[in-house]
């Protein structure tokens, strides 16, 4: 009942001339109609991206800031995102997180004033290698769920993508059972903190080394309900991963 949701975050790759070819496959692929496409592109191809792709296929963008306008030199907001014809943010990544030092409190910030601004968001948590091993994985991605459940009012324009770092850019996928586990325990709490109509109808996607060949049996586990794609977003497998459930 869950519609399956896929995103490509590009995150900084690519040039007119590749991701025009990338947009180009994309465009006369065969998609599975019951499936929403998002492609996250970097802030100076947003208008890029829009204006190239198929308007069957969703543009969002990978970070923006926590207000409208300003002296925020470097940054853009939800408005302009919105101005260029994009209809998601990704917010959360773990890169934000750990390369440029995110905290939980700004992310629920930003979260907040996206979803005011009419973005949709794609929001992202997931343990590290040493709290996976330390078996703090639950209590990592509820905490960091609960700071983003306190900043969403409406959670029709929320997905929830639970990227483990140890899996990101690593080639080393979880397993389906390690997925569904944590999913499964993110919609439980869900269910215990927020609603059973919003645990039932929450899109909680995975990320971390999805491949066209890994996509499928992870794709039939019950709570994974589609994929946030980064490295195979770049490639024609892309198309196999949007009709992992087809
Ligand atoms: P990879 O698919 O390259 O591991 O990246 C996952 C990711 O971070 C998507 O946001």
């Amino acid at each position: 009942s869950r519609r399956f949701f896929v995103g490509g975050n590009w995150k900084m790759n690519g040039n007119k001339g590749s991701l025009g070819e990338l947009i180009a496959t994309l465009n006369n692929a065969s998609l599975h109609e019951q499936t929403d496409v998002v492609c996250a592109a970097p802030s100076i191809y947003l208008d890029f991206a829009r204006s190239s792709l198929d308007p069957r296929i969703a543009v969002a963008a990978q970070n923006c800031y926590k207000v409208a306008q300003g002296a925020f030199t470097g940054e853009i907001s939800p408005a302009m995102i919105k101005d260029c014809g994009a209809d998601w943010v990704v917010l959360g990544h773990s890169e934000r997180r750990h390369v440029f030092g995110e905290s939980d409190e700004l992310i629920g910030q930003k979260v907040a004033h996206a979803l005011q601004s009419g973005l949709g968001v794609i929001a992202c948590i997931g343990e590290k290698l040493e709290e996976r091993e330390s078996g703090t994985t639950e209590e990592v991605v509820c905490a960091q769920t609960q700071v983003i459940a306190e900043n969403v009012m409406d959670w029709e324009k929320v997905v929830l993508a639970y990227e483990p770092v140890w899996a990101i850019g690593t080639g080393r996928t979880a397993t389906p059972e390690q997925a569904q586990e944590v999913h499964e325990k993110l919609r439980a709490w869900i269910r215990a903190n927020i609603s059973d109509e919003v645990a039932d109808s929450l899109r909680i996607i995975y990320g971390g080394s999805v491949t066209g060949v890994t996509c499928r049996e992870l794709a039939s586990q019950d709570d994974v309900d589609g994929f946030l794609v980064g490295g195979a977003s770049l490639k024609p497998e892309f198309v196999d991963i949007i009709n992992a459930r087809a």
